[in-house]
Order: structure tokens, then C-alpha cells, then sequence
């Protein structure tokens, strides 16, 4: 029974993990700058409960659950990247979140496949596959394998585990323009249309998920 519910899933974490950089998440990263490689940040319960709002704190550190539909980023169709509200690391561009109708931010895929980790969570009343933050060990939420294409997951966080910075105008120009700073590699992907005349859905299907 467990191993039906969570083995599909790992089988389309895998896929997503293993797809070469710049065709899962090309168009979903800002800049190639963002990509850093992550970097432990390790801090103790004190440390983290005083950062930390009591909501945050018992998300984030003890695995709690935010009331579903509470969420403040529930609803929030604006362009920008979901972040760590630990450690600040980006997790999730708006580009990949969708209308899950579940009560909390969905997202089809992570804005690169290290910035998170995955591991069985049998806690529940059903094995799920929790996610946690790659760099600060924050619980962000759990994996499904009920989203939509092209991955086929529904990444279901907690709005309080995230936050959410707008991305600007000049940044978006400049992304146009920029010239590829440290890029080890020529970027494989082909270059963008320079006039996008269709204004990008932020939801590119809708998805009739089941409430988790
Ligand atoms: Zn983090």
C-alpha cells in the first residue's frame, strides 16, 4: 500500500532531477546568477524561534501544517520568485505555480531540483513524500504526483514556509539584455522571441486535484 502511493512519485522526482539544466527550468529561473550552489545553514531552535514568527517556526522546524485556504500566497497570481523564509534561498518561480484547488500554493516544479530534498513521510494518515529546503533543512510541504503537465507533480507548500519577492521591472528588462555573466557553458537553450505579444498564463492548466 505505501509503496503504490510514494514509488510513482519518486519515479517523477526522478525524471524532474534528472533533466538536463536549462530544459526543466530554463525560462522558470530568473538569471543563471541565482543558481548558486546552496549552502548548509545550520542554526539552533533558539536561533530559529527568535527569526522566526511562532507561525513560521512550527511550519518550518517541527513540520506543522498551515490551515488549508489560509494561506497568504494562496491566491497570489503576481510574478516573482517564492523564497526560504528561513534562509532566503529561491525555491519556486510563479511561472511554476498553479490552481490546485487544494487550499495551498502548488507548484509543478522547483526552480532547480537542488534546492529541495525529498524524503518518505509516513506521519499522516497516508505516506507522502515530504519536501524540505536544501540549504536550511526547512519543511516547505509535501509532493504529489496529481499535478499537472509537464512533470506531473503538484508541489503543495505552506504559504507560511515561503516568501514571496515581486520581480521588477527593470529586472525583467534587464533579463532581456543581459549578457550571460559567469556561464560556464553556452546556454542550450534557443534564445527567447524578443516581442512575447501573448502575456504568459501564470496557470498553465487548470487541475481538478483532489484535497490531499
Ligand atoms: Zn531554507
Amino acid at each position: 500500500m505505501r509503496s503504490r502511493v510514494v514509488f510513482p512519485i519518486l519515479i517523477l522526482l526522478a525524471a524532474v532531477t534528472t533533466t538536463p539544466a536549462g530544459a526543466a527550468d530554463g525560462d522558470l529561473a530568473t538569471s543563471k546568477s541565482d543558481l548558486t550552489s546552496p549552502k548548509k545553514v545550520i542554526k539552533t531552535e533558539r536561533e530559529w524561534a527568535k527569526q522566526l514568527t511562532q507561525a513560521q517556526f512550527y511550519v518550518t522546524r517541527r513540520k506543522s501544517t498551515e490551515p488549508a485556504f489560509s494561506g497568504k500566497y494562496l491566491r497570489n497570481h503576481a510574478l516573482g520568485m517564492y523564497v526560504c523564509v528561513c534562509c532566503d534561498q529561491p525555491l519556486f518561480n510563479s511561472r511554476a505555480k498553479f490552481e490546485s484547488g487544494t487550499g495551498w500554493p502548488s507548484f509543478w516544479t522547483p526552480v532547480s531540483p537542488d534546492r529541495i530534498q525529498t524524503a518518505p513521510d509516513f506521519h499522516g494518515t497516508e505516506p507522502r513524500i515530504e519536501v524540505t529546503c536544501s540549504r536550511c533543512d526547512a519543511h516547505l510541504g509535501h509532493v504529489f504526483d496529481d499535478g499537472p503537465p509537464p512533470t506531473g507533480l503538484r508541489f503543495c507548500m505552506n504559504s507560511v514556509a515561503l516568501k514571496f519577492v515581486p520581480e521588477t521591472k527593470g529586472k525583467a528588462s534587464a533579463k532581456a539584455t543581459a549578457k550571460p555573466s559567469r556561464s560556464p557553458k553556452p546556454d542550450p537553450a534557443p534564445a527567447p522571441e524578443p516581442d512575447p505579444s501573448t502575456p504568459s498564463s501564470s496557470s498553465p492548466s487548470p487541475s481538478s486535484s483532489p484535497t490531499p
